[in-house]
């Protein structure tokens, strides 16, 4: 279905500069979801500010992953009920993972009535029509639909970086990790037609964009379901073919469905860079059984094998769960072994957190939280050592990086990533961002590296 984007604007706003707000809590799914959001409301008048106090529209882009981003989400509402009071024309919404969850909407209503708008993931895209009904008839709105409806193709997107852009390619996920709450709240897998992401690429091409990430819950499933018959593998050589685009990244592999054909297509392609993701959870085939991941730690380790011999230079970053029900000291050490096996550049490590209506939450021999705290130091410290290894060995070799801009934690510096992700931080000039340049690395910190522009 395309998006009615000529109706966007019958809802133009005619009143003086508006500003809105979007707080966005989780995955880069849902970091594209507002992206979204924020794209229609400017082409409705509004525009974006970081300051919460000073917006007319406030959205929560929520997360529901682990406890901690719903307490967050719920800490950030109930600090809004004064500016509320204050300005009763404050528009807030709260949309995203959590409310797609049964029963999380009117629960969400009755702890903040002053919400003004609730709605779920399948039915992002009404949000200015919700926003109209609002501001014209006054009303409070929820609505989520159970079902995911028809991927709505051509809505404008506000991207947040000029030089590179995510492009979901699939949405949902059918593999019920039994800790995961996503595809109760993402629905099934629904891929776009492969025309439609090439548009949307040649047009991030055509607009000066270098980069694109290829989004998916797991994207190596691409293409069921779709009329025309299509591989993740397909996919990856077509979209190589794009004149102009200099990089191909993509997230997220699930190590049971990255297949052979897969890995040829990134050593066969020159613009997919050598960078995977490659979420693990765990490195006991036990705990991997029940968390219903269908592979055995050897599979993952092979699987990595093949990968650095096929692909050199390659790196690895991963997701790992810590303190999963039943989880014992011995299974902890797989993973600990896996971790120091792999020497993966970037983890993401957490710890295991009960959610609603997944069959983990339900199992008994639930870790206590002093266990985790405990075994998450440790995993930490060992997935830092092969970070801070795996950063030393770059030191002297030359990288091409594409320049995004001013470094996080020091504004007098460039900051870019080279193509198999590692985090560069360098002197130059502003005309550099954007560009694709080669820095030497001079030295090495744990978590980003230092380099020096090759002239
Ligand atoms: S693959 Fe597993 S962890 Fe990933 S989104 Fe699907 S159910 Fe969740």
């Amino acid at each position: 279905m395309n998006f009615d984007i000529e109706k966007l604007n019958s809802e133009k706003i005619n009143e003086e500069k508006k500003l809105f707000c979007i707080s966005t809590f989780g995955c880069q799914m849902n970091e594209e979801d507002s992206e979204k959001l924020s794209g229609m409301l400017k082409r409705i008048g509004y525009e974006r500010t970081e300051n919460n106090e000073e917006a007319s529209i406030i959205i929560f882009n929520t997360c529901c992953v682990r406890e901690n981003a719903e307490n967050k989400v719920y800490g950030n509402l109930g600090r809004l009920k004064k500016q509320k009071k204050k300005n009763p024309n404050l528009i807030i919404a709260i949309c995203g993972c959590m409310m797609q969850q049964k029963g999380k909407a009117d629960e969400m209503l009755k702890r903040f009535p002053y919400v003004d708008i609730i709605f779920g993931t399948h039915n992002s895209y009404k949000f200015p029509e919700y926003l109209n009904r609002v501001k014209t008839e006054g009303v409070q709105i929820k609505e989520i639909m159970d079902k995911e409806t028809e991927i709505v193709e051509g809505l404008p997107i506000d991207r947040k970086s000029d030089a590179k852009a995510f492009v979901t390619i699939m949405y949902g996920c059918n593999n019920f990790c039994t800790y995961c709450i996503v595809p109760y709240v993402r629905g099934r897998e629904r891929s776009r037609k492969p025309e439609d992401i090439e548009n949307e690429i040649k047009e991030l091409v055509s607009n000066g964009y270098k980069e694109v990430t290829l989004l998916g819950q797991n994207v190596n499933s691409y293409g069921k379901g779709l009329e025309e018959n299509m591989t993740f593998a397909e996919l990856l050589r077509k979209i190589n073919e794009i004149e102009g685009l200099e990089r191909i990244r993509f997230m997220t592999s699930h190590p049971k469905d990255l297949t052979l054909d897969v890995v040829y297509a990134i050593r066969d392609c020159d613009k997919v860079c050598e960078q995977i993701h490659l979420p693990v959870q765990s490195g006991s085939d036990r705990i991997l059984k029940e968390m219903n991941r269908h592979y055995t730690k050897k599979q993952y380790l092979e699987l990595a094998k093949t990968i650095r011999n096929e692909i050199p230079d390659v790196t690895f970053s991963t997701d790992i769960i810590v303190g999963f029900p039943g989880e014992t000291e011995e299974d902890f050490n797989e993973t600990l072994e896996l971790v120091k096996e792999v020497q993966y550049d970037a983890a993401f490590t957490y710890l295991y957190s009960r959610r609603n209506y997944t069959p983990a939450d339900k199992m008994k021999n639930q870790i206590s939280d002093e266990v985790k705290h405990e075994r998450f130091n440790r995993l930490v410290e060992a997935s830092n050592a092969g970070i801070a290894k795996g950063n030393k060995e770059a030191v002297g070799k030359t990288y091409e990086i594409l320049v995004e801009g001013p470094s996080k934690n020091d504004d007098s510096k460039l900051t870019g990533r080279t193509r198999n992700s590692r985090l560069v931080n360098f002197e130059g000039g502003e005309e550099l961002i954007g560009k694709l340049i080669n820095v030497k690395i001079i030295k090495a910190n744990s978590f980003s590296l230092i380099g020096e522009v090759v002239k």
